[in-house]
């Protein structure tokens, strides 16, 4: 075995593999180094079915059953360093409350930049996988719950930061009231006319947004799975 093999000894996890994502990355703007390390270092392959794993380290996203996707790792890292912003010190987020687990590949992402994530997902089989996918990587700042996320987390807010996986047509007032004032939520919203990619930051009662550009989400559906 050659030493550009990580663990599980398959080759698809060769360092030049992932390498090429991050150059792919970095071309594309991202330029928080520390995520870029980290989008390295999370091995995206183990969130797939086998079957799609020598596809891992493409930037697209790949199904991941129940008619949902392991989103593609350009928008990860871009929703990362928006959440995070340009902060270059060790100093992580405090709260975060992600919606939508999936498979929970954004939620490993993000576990060092912040003290704990509260993440919720609507489809139970989901659930269980991305609790599973966590434990194997030994993350252990995130809890994990079957819900609808529309109307947030309540009892653990207000968070330094909200981020979102699926589209909804207009953003859940919850998101606003439960963002700490300096907080971001990032989140894709805008219906079958086309979704934007917003980073809205809270200043006292003022929300100033920013425009991260066309993306293409599956759709933030209310209620449970
Ligand atoms: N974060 C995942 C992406 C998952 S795709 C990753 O890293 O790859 C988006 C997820 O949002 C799906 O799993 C979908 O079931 C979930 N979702 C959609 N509407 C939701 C809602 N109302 N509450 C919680 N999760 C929701």
């Amino acid at each position: 075995m050659s030493d550009a093999t990580t663990f599980n000894g398959i080759g698809m996890t060769s360092a030049r593999t992932r390498d090429r994502l991050i150059a792919r990355l970095r071309s594309g703007g991202i330029s928080n180094e520390r995520v870029l390390e980290r989008m390295r270092v999370v091995p995206r392959h183990l969130f797939v079915d086998e079957a799609l794993a020598s596809r891992a380290y493409e930037d697209t996203a790949l199904p991941i059953g129940y008619g949902q996707t392991i989103s593609q790792p350009y928008i990860v890292a871009l929703m990362t360093q928006a959440l995070i912003g340009e902060r270059s010190d060790e100093r992580p987020l405090g709260k975060v409350l992600e919606i939508g687990t999936g498979c929970g590949y954004q939620t490993a992402v993000l576990a060092p930049f912040a003290r704990h994530i509260f993440s919720i997902e609507r489809i139970q089989p989901l659930v269980e996988r991305a609790k599973a996918n966590l434990r194997a990587l030994k993350i252990d700042n995130v809890s994990v719950r079957y819900g609808d996320g529309w109307r947030g987390w309540k009892s653990h807010g207000p968070f330094d930061g909200i981020i979102v996986a699926a589209a909804p047509e207009s953003i859940p007032q919850a998101f606003y009231e439960q963002l700490a004032d300096g907080g971001r939520l990032v989140i894709p919203a805008g219906g079958s006319r086309g979704q934007h990619l917003l980073c809205i930051t809270r200043d006292g009662d003022a929300f100033h947004e920013r425009d991260l550009g066309l993306v293409s989400f599956v759709p933030f559906v209310e209620g449970t799975g």
